[in-house]
């Protein structure tokens, strides 16, 4: 069967992207009953090896030549996954000393790595300049640890600015730019922070502006990514060397949603090639990329739990699964929506079969907000079937309260 191509496939969406044989969902190839019982206990999330690099593989054939696409690993920083986007990406974003471990284990090359985030701890910054990555500095004061470390360690730190523009993100899910942030530089004050770069043992590398997540809209992507482009042009004429980097950001979303329409990536792609045109002359010396997390995995994966129990409570019927909140926070609704909306979920293993009842999808946790699918049209499951959530490859186990009423943790697979 061909897997359904969302990157291709503008204005449509793309619910479900595993194939169905027997009823069961076919995850990696494999139905849905064998692959839990190789795995051995629910909760699980499943990762499609397929899946995810057949997406990624078109949306680089769609990208520019002249443009890199990072992955942004937060997103899913599962070992195996990681591993194998470094076979299918140009680098890697990290957000922590921790990620870095798991990039360098999975033989990423730092020279192809930037290391963002506020409050990067000292040895944190030690560590990310004896790897080699670039810093994605976010304050002034990062500089300190960052000279203190080159001088001990007698290698020049690799500096880029993170600037928070003057501009913000329209219509994104989550604005992280514009206005009073703590992600990055402000713009009005990089002037004088690359002057000091200019006045130490670091090599400078460039710019990294990172405006927001989630957005389902091309011409808000367009118009930060040329808005990127001219404060980067802008800031170059005071920077203490020519800029070889330019990160334009991502922002990519996923229709995770009723309603929710997918990016229509053409006009993205086309909006990247004049960009990168115009940087050509510009900055003639710089390398643009792009940094996705959730666009590039969110598709793959899945998150498979077990009914452990049936109940009609005043007409409306519940099916109480062993996992919950507390493995999918954003499943539930808990993680940054404002309003509460489904995932894509079903029966996995009647996922051919007609809608018939209409049931909630509940966890085990002592809380209201344990909720994974709200009044959702199934088919009538049994105890024992297999409720799972789609749209699930990102932001998942690691973004997860897990600890949160002492129950096991899922396990995860890449399949
Ligand atoms: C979180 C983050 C990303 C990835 O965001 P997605 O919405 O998963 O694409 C990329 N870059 C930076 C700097 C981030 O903080």
């Amino acid at each position: 069967m061909n897997a359904p191509n969302p990157a291709l496939a503008p204005g449509t969406v793309i619910a479900n992207p595993f194939p169905i044989e027997n009823g069961q969902l076919l995850i990696g190839g494999m139905p849905l009953e064998r692959l839990a019982a190789r795995v051995g206990s629910t909760p699980f999330f499943a990762y499609d090896r397929t899946i995810i690099s057949a997406h990624v593989r078109a949306l680089r054939a769609a990208l520019p030549r002249e443009i890199d696409l990072h992955y942004a690993m937060k997103a899913n920083p599962m070992p195996a996954v990681v591993q194998m986007m470094v076979g299918l990406v140009d680098g890697l974003d990290l957000a922590s000393a921790g990620e870095m471990k798991v990039a360098l284990d999975a033989g990423a090359d730092p020279a192809e790595m930037s290391f963002a985030g506020p409050g990067k701890r000292p040895i944190e910054l030690w560590q990310a300049v004896a790897a080699g990555v670039t810093i994605n500095l976010e304050s002034p004061h990062e500089l300190d640890a960052l000279l203190a470390a080159g001088k001990a360690l007698g290698v020049k730190p690799r500096v880029a600015v993170r600037v928070n523009p003057d501009f913000e993100l329209k219509a994104s899910g989550m604005k992280m730019a514009g206005g009073p942030k703590q992600f990055g530089i402000d713009a009005e004050q990089v002037p004088e922070v690359l002057a000091e770069i200019g006045r130490h043992p670091i090599e400078f590398r460039g710019f990294h502006v990172y405006s927001g997540s989630q957005n389902l809209k091309a011409e808000a992507l367009c118009d930060a990514q040329r808005k990127t482009l001219e404060l980067a042009v802008r800031l170059a004429a005071d920077a203490p060397a020519p800029v070889r980097m330019l990160n334009l950001g991502g922002g990519f979303g996923v229709p995770y949603f009723p309603g929710d329409q997918s990016l229509d990536l053409l006009p993205v792609m086309d909006n990247l090639r004049a960009v990168a045109a115009d940087a050509r002359v510009r900055l003639p010396q710089a390398k643009l990329m792009i940094e996705l997390g959730r666009y590039l995995v969110a598709h793959g994966g899945v998150y498979v739990t077990r009914i452990v129990d049936r109940k009609v409570s005043r007409g409306h019927t519940f099916l109480v699964t062993d996992g919950g909140l507390n493995h999918h926070l954003a499943a539930s609704g808990n993680f940054g929506q404002v309003i509460r909306k489904n995932y894509p979920a079903l029966i996995g293993n009647r996922a051919d079969a007609p809608a018939e009842e209409e049931a909630s999808i509940v966890g085990p946790l002592c809380t209201p907000l344990d909720l994974l699918g709200d009044h959702l049209k199934l088919p009538r499951a049994k105890v024992g079937d297999f409720a799972c959530v789609l749209l699930s490859g990102a932001y998942g186990y690691t973004s997860s309260p897990l600890q949160f009423l002492s129950h096991p943790h899922p396990l995860e697979v890449l399949v």
